[in-house]
C-alpha cells in the first residue's frame, strides 16, 4: 500500500505521517515512512538545490523538473522496492505537491504538471492521499512559529498559499476515489483520529 500525505505549510503533515506510522505499528504493520522532496540519496541531493536556494532561485519549469527527477530517483530506490517487497509506504508529499505548488501556485497549470508526471512515473499512483487542509492564515502562523523557520525556503505571500490550497481541493474534487481531505484545524489528536480513520479502508477487516 501507498499512502501519501499532502498539504500546505503548517498543515502537521510531518506529525501525523509519524503518528500513523506509529498507529500502524501497534496493528502490526511495519511501514516505510519517507518524504519529498528527498527520501533516496539522491533525492535528497536535489532536495537541498531546492531547499536551501532563496526562493526564486529557479524558474517554475525548472523547480518542477528537479521535483520531479528527485520523484522518479526516490520510486526507484526507496519505494518501488518497498512495495515490490510486500511493504506499506507512507509518504511525506508526492505528486500532488508539484500540481498544487509548481501547477497552481505558480502557474504551470494541471496539464504542464500532468504531463511531465505521466512522462516520468508512467501511470504510478498512490492507493490513497490524505490532503490536510487548514486555512492560510493559520498554517502559515504555525509553519513561522517552528524551530529554524527563519532558515528555511517558503514563500511567505498570501495570495500564493491561498492558490495552494484551493489546488489541493481542486486536485481532491477531481480525484475523489483517491484524495481524502482531512480538516487540519483540530489538536493533533483529533486530526490523528481524522486520518487513521480514512487510512482504516485500507486495512484489512
Ligand atoms: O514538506 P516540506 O516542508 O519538507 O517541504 C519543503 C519545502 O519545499 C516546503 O516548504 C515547500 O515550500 C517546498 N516545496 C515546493 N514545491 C513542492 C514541494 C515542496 O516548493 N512541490
Amino acid at each position: 500500500r501507498f499512502v501519501t500525505l499532502e498539504g500546505g505549510e503548517g498543515a502537521g503533515k510531518s506529525t501525523q505521517l509519524r503518528r500513523l506510522a506509529e498507529t500502524l505499528e501497534a496493528r502490526g504493520i511495519d511501514p516505510v515512512t519517507t518524504r519529498e522532496p528527498g527520501g533516496s540519496p539522491g533525492a535528497e541531493e536535489i532536495r537541498r538545490l531546492l531547499v536551501d536556494g532563496e526562493p526564486g532561485r529557479w524558474g517554475a519549469m525548472t523547480e518542477a523538473l528537479l521535483h520531479t527527477a528527485a520523484r522518479r530517483d526516490h520510486l526507484e530506490r526507496t519505494v518501488w522496492p518497498a512495495l515490490d517487497a510486500g511493504q506499506w509506504v507512507l509518504c511525506d508529499r508526492f505528486y500532488d505537491s508539484t500540481m498544487a505548488y509548481q501547477g497552481y501556485g505558480l502557474g504551470l497549470g494541471r496539464e504542464t504538471i500532468g504531463s511531465l508526471q505521466r512522462l516520468a512515473l508512467g501511470d504510478f499512483a498512490p492507493d490513497l492521499t490524505v490532503i490536510l487542509d487548514l486555512p492560510v492564515e493559520e498554517g502559515l502562523a504555525r509553519a513561522a512559529s517552528r524551530p529554524g523557520a527563519e532558515d528555511r525556503y517558503e514563500r511567505m505571500d498570501r495570495a500564493f498559499h491561498e492558490r495552494l490550497r484551493a489546488g489541493f481541493l481542486d486536485i481532491a474534487a477531481r480525484e475523489p476515489g483517491r484524495c481524502v481531505v482531512v480538516d487540519a484545524r483540530g489538536t493533533e489528536d483529533a486530526v490523528q483520529a481524522a486520518v487513521v480513520s480514512v487510512v482504516e479502508r485500507l486495512l484489512p477487516p
